[in-house]
């Protein structure tokens, strides 16, 4: 099946509305592009419950801070547009800076939930406000959709349901599982920036992952305890430098103090390994 780029907003909705008017349901994935199996996995999810597909590529200036790699951030839209159309998408979106803001430069408005304050909100101020901004563009862009996202980025993830319900979108969001490679790294585009040997090194996300969940299934755990593990494991590599390995609520990304048994928690983590600065996390049970 053939796959058409769109550029600006006014031709995807006028796409789209005829779509939605025959009946028809409009599933959207929204990515920065460099897409992988990871991205792939979602396409795949909408495809299978959507009658028409729309995959956004979209390097948002308004989510990197200053510093961070924006202007290296890989890029490959004849890839995407081969990866997307070989698994079913029919409409690929590829607006422009000033087609997202055409205001010009702004200051991110989209009220963000608490959520949003912790970890990677904390380690990089002014991200999900802008992850919040764009996504609250492109939501508004494609309209009435089922629009699919990876809980491997768990608390953008979190960030972005409860900023649909709160500006009362039209969207059903739906989190999908994170797609890993053989030895079990979560797949990533910043993958790409990773040596021989901090690539061999990385797995030792996952593998913390998985002993803090081992860990936490035991009654009488201490999360203090579980993540000073999981920092251990990590910073036993000596290519990683771990920054955070927590045990949280995964409704408010707090630290989950005392919960009881059979309780659903998360399990994150984030770690620098050379230039590349990976997230990764697992939903755990508590014991
Ligand atoms: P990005 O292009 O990195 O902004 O990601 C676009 C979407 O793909 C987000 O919803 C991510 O959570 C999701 N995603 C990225 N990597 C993976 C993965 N390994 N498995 C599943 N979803 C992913």
């Amino acid at each position: 099946m053939s796959i058409q780029v769109v550029a600006t907003r006014a031709l995807l909705a006028e796409r789209l509305d005829a779509v939605r008017s025959s009946g028809a349901s409009v599933g959207f994935v929204p990515t920065m592009g460099y897409l992988h199996e990871g991205h792939g996995s979602l396409v795949d999810a909408s495809v299978a419950c959507s009658d028409l597909t729309v995959v956004s590529v979209f390097v948002n200036p308004l989510q990197f801070a200053a510093g961070e790699d924006l202007d290296s951030y890989p890029r490959d839209l004849d890839a995407d547009l081969d990866l997307c159309g070989s698994r079913g998408a029919s409409l690929l979106f590829h607006p422009g800076v000033e087609e997202v803001y055409p205001e010009g430069p702004v200051q991110p408005a989209v009220p963000l939930a608490d959520v949003a304050l912790p970890l990677e909100g904390e380690r990089r101020p002014g991200h999900f406000a802008g992850v919040a901004e764009v996504v609250a563009r492109l939501l508004r862009a494609v309209g009435p959709c089922r629009a699919f996202f990876g809980q491997k980025d768990f608390q953008q993830l979190q960030v972005v349901r409860r900023m649909v319900v709160d500006l009362g979108l039209p969207v059903d969001v739906v989190g999908c599982p994170t797609s890993r490679e053989h030895d079990g790294l979560a797949r990533s585009s910043r993958n790409a920036y990773l040596t021989g040997a901090e690539r061999a090194a990385a797995p030792v996300l996952h593998r913390a992952l998985h002993a803090a969940a081992a860990a936490v299934a035991v009654p009488g755990w201490d999360r203090a305890e579980v993540e000073a593990m999981m920092v251990d494991m990590l910073a036993g590599e000596p290519a990683a430098s771990p920054e955070y390995a927590v045990v949280v609520d995964p409704d408010t990304l707090l630290p989950a103090d005392h919960p009881t048994s059979g309780r659903d928690l998360r399990v994150l983590v984030a770690c620098r390994f050379g230039r590349a600065r990976l997230i990764d996390n697992l939903g755990v049970v508590a014991g």
